[in-house]
């Protein structure tokens, strides 16, 4: 059944963010459920750091199914959830919301989306991997703890504070070999690295100039992943293509940590390919 009218029944999903206006929740999770027959819709909410509080309160007092949280909430939302999942709790950050007759469970879609991804996209062994980690911040936390879970046996860190990435070495190490370093170091260690992840926001847009690592480092055995996904091919893929390399983008990460908390959510499996679908033609439309 695929329906589209909003009746008493329907449950309500959404993103809270600040901003909010650009993101491609809203018509991904949109399309997902009409696919599947579920009676729900989903919405972006504006909320700043001062309604944070208020808005947390306000999914259980009007029985929202649920929420996304996105930039800058995923840490704050934490005080004010009843339970925390084992790996948002290790990652240090929360993306998606479950709501169970009041309760509210918090949970980190973005690293299983991300490895699930990597995996899907490029068909890679993570257990021989020896991968190269750019960047220390919320979206690299999640993504080494899921490939410390997935066997990868060696992770170096590097971030331009390099203190936040010895730190996250420390907290990963318990996990598999990890080694946090400058940005400087990376010259030292090129040799032996086989994936290399930019988790940092260095090339998006608008700054698609930019790239996280010289492109003298880069080669043809290696698989060069970036979790931007604006724009879709960034500065660090196209050159990593160009040597010869096999690159991954952020869209999939997108598509799969949205596929995560719907299936966290509904219970159902996710409807992959429409998701990506619509999210390809939004982009396209609205760049
Ligand atoms: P975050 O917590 O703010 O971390 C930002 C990271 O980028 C830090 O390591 C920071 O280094 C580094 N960085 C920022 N500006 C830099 C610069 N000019 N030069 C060098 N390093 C710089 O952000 P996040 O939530 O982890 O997100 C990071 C990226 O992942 C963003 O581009 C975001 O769009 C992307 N992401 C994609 C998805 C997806 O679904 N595809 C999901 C989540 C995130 P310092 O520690 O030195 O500040």
């Amino acid at each position: 059944m695929k329906r589209s009218l909003l009746d008493s029944q329907t449950v309500l999903y959404g993103v809270l963010g600040d901003p909010i206006g650009h993101s491609r929740s809203p018509i991904m999770h949109n399309r997902a459920f009409r696919e599947c027959g579920i009676n729900a819709a989903y919405t972006a909410f504006h909320v700043t750091a001062e309604q944070l509080h208020g808005a947390v309160e306000g999914i259980r007092a009007l029985g929202l199914g649920g929420v996304n949280v996105t930039i800058p909430h995923k840490v704050e939302i934490m005080p004010y959830l009843d339970k925390i999942d084992e790996g948002a709790r290790i990652a240090g950050a929360v993306n998606t919301v479950v709501n169970q007759n009041g309760v509210l469970t918090g949970y980190n879609t973005d690293g299983i989306g991300y490895v699930r991804s990597l995996k899907e996209e490029t068909g890679v062994d993570l257990t021989t991997a020896r991968v190269l980690l750019i960047g220390a911040g919320g979206a690299a936390r999640g993504v080494a703890y899921e490939l410390a879970r997935e066997g990868v046996p060696c992770i170096y860190i590097a971030n331009r504070t390099s203190k936040r990435a010895v730190e996250l070495a420390e907290v990963m190490g318990k996990y598999t070999e990890v080694i946090g370093l400058g940005m400087d170091e990376i010259g030292d260690i090129m040799h032996e690295v086989s994936i290399v992840i930019n988790t940092t926001s260095v090339g998006m847009s608008p700054h698609v100039d930019l790239t996280p690592i010289p492109e003298e480092y880069l080669h043809q055995g290696l698989i060069v992943s970036d979790l931007i996904y604006n724009p879709r091919v960034t500065r660090l893929l196209r050159e990593a293509e160009a040597c010869g390399a096999r690159t991954h983008g952020g869209l999939g990460m997108f598509i799969f940590q949205g596929a995560c908390a719907f299936e966290l959510w509904t219970g159902k499996p996710a409807p992959i390919e429409v998701m990506r679908e619509i999210v390809l033609e939004s982009l396209q439309n609205r760049g």
